[in-house]
């Protein structure tokens, strides 16, 4: 995103509508941090600038930078996967493919948020490992349409720098791979230089426990109280 500093009356009203807080004040004119940007156009549609002086460049849609909106702006598809960006649909809700089947843990690996965002090649560094591991990744996943190597996990090299707001990758475990999985996991993810929340889906025992919970908090990993529930109403009938 951009803004024309002709137009630009350095009122500052855009400022506080950017969650990377790239909207800096300028001695002549306000103006983004376009490293920092990660084109998700809060500003632009927030439209509280009185003089239209924000716009969208031609830049934002030119391949390798045209990630950072497929992957920031929940308006904008991926072009090949014809859906909103970050990580599948059905990665969070389970709720119509039946994806995690009992015995199975789905995860999810969310890299930045808001204020923080992240680079890329803080994506291929775990992902490197996770390729590497018994586990079954998630390909139908935008991150995989920026791999130069399928196999090890290595990023086509002019998408590395590019930010982006958050990006998710998905992989399922059997139950009993949960403490390998994570004690593997762990030493990357303290290298990387960014936010990485930790999904982990799972189905309730039909005593209404969630026996995984010990499970965490017996390796140090206590899960937080928040949780999505859902109530299997668009699961498929019969699971494969
Ligand atoms: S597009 Fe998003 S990240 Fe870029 S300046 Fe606007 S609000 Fe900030
Ligand atoms: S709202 Fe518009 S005029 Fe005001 S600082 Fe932002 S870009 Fe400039």
């Amino acid at each position: 995103m951009k803004i024309d500093p002709e137009k630009c009356i350095s009122c500052l009203e855009c400022i506080d509508y950017c969650p990377m807080k790239c909207i800096l004040e300028g001695e002549e004119a306000t103006y983004m941090d376009q490293d920092e940007c990660v084109e998700c156009g809060v500003c632009l549609r927030a439209a509280v600038c009185p003089t239209e002086a924000i716009y969208m460049p031609e830049e934002a849609f030119q391949y390798p930078r045209s990630i950072r909106r497929e992957f920031s702006d929940p308006a904008v598809q991926y072009p090949t996967l014809k859906q909103g960006g970050r990580g599948t649909e059905e990665m969070k809700t389970n709720d119509v493919t039946g994806r995690y089947r009992r015995g199975e843990y789905g995860m999810a690996l969310e890299f930045g948020r808001p204020g923080t965002g992240t680079r890329i090649s803080e994506i291929e560094k775990v992902l490197k490992v996770l390729l590497k591991m018994d586990v079954e990744v998630e390909k139908s996943n935008p991150v995989f349409l920026l791999l130069k190597d399928e196999a090890t996990g290595e990023m086509k090299p002019e998408v590395l720098n590019e930010k982006v707001l958050s990006a998710i990758l998905e992989f399922k475990i059997t139950e009993n791979q949960l403490e390998d999985a994570v004690n593997t996991l762990r030493p990357v993810l303290a290298e990387v230089d960014t936010v990485v929340s930790w999904g982990l889906a799972t189905r309730f025992a039909s005593d209404g426990t969630l026996p995984v919970r010990s499970r965490l908090a017996q390796i140090g990993l206590p899960a937080r109280p928040n949780a999505k529930i859902n109530m299997g109403m668009g699961r498929p009938i019969v699971e494969a």
